[in-house]
């Protein structure tokens, strides 16, 4: 039996109690019921889906919506990039790169990496066929651990984004820059 704090193999204390040398004694039914407790989790945590989106953070609003719909209606865990509010700006806008702006760059991509860790796909916010040097590394760091990529460009929830995109803002004269 292991230590339910420490998780190392105990020692028997008495005919229903474990004991550890770090920690307490335990008995018999709280060991149980913490071990079988933590499969349990632990199976949960196996099955629940985790999409990670990579790209550009000049795409995060389309992110945004791609990791809306991507858990509406697939029921999967999205992590990405996060979509300020406007009100988060100190000047007239949030810049594109404002990691950057901010001094950690290089932080957040590798926090984007131990995202990645996580996932069982990447979702690649490709728009105009735009990816950034950040984004391929990413890219190459997720076909070294050999799991799926998904691209918004081809993806039943990419095409289904542009076309609510284009119905409502090419109207209005908006285009997506890719400069
Ligand atoms: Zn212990």
């Amino acid at each position: 039996m292991k230590c339910p704090v420490c998780f190392r193999e105990m020692e028997r204390f008495d005919s229903n109690h474990w004991r550890c040398e770090e920690h307490l004694i335990f008995n018999d039914t709280y060991c149980q019921g913490f071990w079988k407790g933590y499969e349990k989790a632990h199976k949960l945590q196996q099955d629940q889906k985790i999409v990670v989106l990579c790209g550009s953070s000049r795409f995060a609003d389309v992110m945004a919506v791609c990791a809306w719909l991507l858990e509406k209606e697939e029921g999967v865990i999205c992590l990405g990039l996060h979509l300020l509010p406007w009100w988060y700006a100190t000047k007239d806008e949030i810049p594109d790169h404002l990691a950057e702006h901010e001094g950690v760059a290089d932080r957040m991509n590798e926090l984007h990496l131990r995202k990645i860790d996580l996932a069982h796909e990447i979702f690649v916010i490709n728009v105009n066929d735009y990816i950034g040097d950040d984004t391929k590394r990413e890219i190459e760091y997720t076909k070294g651990k050999g799991l799926p990529i998904r691209w918004y460009s081809h993806d039943p929830i990419g095409i289904k984004v542009q076309q609510i995109i284009t119905s409502r803002l090419e109207e209005v004269g908006y285009e997506k820059s890719t400069d």
